[in-house]
């Protein structure tokens, strides 16, 4: 089967074809400009391939209601031109075949439960800790919508006793998790690039104190059976058994479950397709448009 798959992200738009498996066979990645501009790269790539359906895992906030006439369409965006832009409905004219739409994180939950990290599980979180914080989660087998969809980036944090910034740095919300653990937040609250902070500076605790935080929000809500934590922070790998630890603590004991007591090193894990969770996600929901 031959599928196309678009990463929409709010610097570049990655497109790919690929199969149900998951697969890629070609890949194209255009900046992302004005819709007029970038929309006419993406359909010029997709347009002579023999696409039986495309899947758009993409930047939001987004109108995922199927019923309305909107379903597909960016939402309040600050990006200039992109407020309000019909993203499923202008391909799916352009191209004549169904087309599927997800939030981004949602899309690497999907690729994490069918094919990565979660495989064989019924529920899974997938996080993203980059430039912004988004999360997604499959909920029972389906990837979960509800309202408009979650926006777990903006869960309100309990600030560390050493944060010099306790308030963060979100336009919208004080000591929310976004403002306060994205890659911009560390490099604003200690002056230099995440990359170059040395692992034993007490930053990572402080980073890590929110990530553990977020599961231990995560756990109590939602309950998931794997939480996968990506995104460029988490390049950062030393951060993996502090947030451990530190949800353990913050849990202290009260989920009573041998998963998070005693194997908590498989249920907090970095993303088993890295960086291909993004197109395999987008191919799974291209596959889901054509059973649909
Ligand atoms: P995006 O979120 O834009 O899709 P990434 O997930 O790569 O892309 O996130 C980029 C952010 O991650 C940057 O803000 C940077 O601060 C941070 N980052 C990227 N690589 C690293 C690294 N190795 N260590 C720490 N932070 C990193
Ligand atoms: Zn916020």
């Amino acid at each position: 089967m031959r599928l196309g798959a678009l990463e929409a992200g709010g610097t570049k738009m990655v497109c790919a074809i690929g199969d149900e498996l998951g697969n890629v066979q070609d890949r194209a990645s255009f900046p992302t400009r004005m819709p007029e501009e970038t929309m006419p790269d993406i359909i010029n790539y997709f347009k002579d391939k023999g696409i039986e359906a495309l899947g758009i895992s993409s930047f939001g906030p987004l109108n995922l209601d199927p019923q309305s006439p909107h379903f597909g369409d960016i939402t309040t965006t600050p990006k200039p031109g992109w407020a309000n832009y019909p993203l499923r409905k202008a391909l799916a004219d352009a191209l004549g075949v169904p087309v599927g739409i997800d939030t981004d994180v949602n899309g690497a939950a999907l690729a994490e439960i069918k094919l990565g990290a979660g495989k064989g599980l019924d529920s899974l979180v997938y996080y993203t800790i980059g430039t912004g914080i988004g999360g997604g989660a499959v909920v029972e087998g389906k990837l979960l919508h509800g309202l408009v969809h979650p926006e777990m980036g903006h869960m309100l944090m309990r600030p560390h006793p050493d944060d010099p910034t306790p308030k963060g740095f979100c336009p919208y919300h004080d000591a929310c998790l976004e403002g306060m653990a994205n890659g911009p937040a560390i490099e604003k609250r200690w002056g230099v690039s995440a990359r170059e902070l040395p692992p034993e500076h007490i930053a990572w605790d402080i980073e890590a104190e929110y990530l553990a935080q977020m599961c231990v929000n995560t756990i109590v809500i939602l309950s998931p059976k794997k939480i996968v934590l990506g995104g460029g922070v988490m390049h950062q790998l030393h951060l993996f058994p502090k947030i451990r630890k530190r949800t353990q603590e913050l849990l202290n004991s009260y989920v009573a479950s041998d998963t998070i007591l005693k194997d908590i090193d498989n249920y907090i894990v970095p993303p088993a397709l890295g960086d291909n969770a993004g197109a395999a996600g987008s191919l799974l929901l291209a596959l889901d448009a054509l059973n649909h």
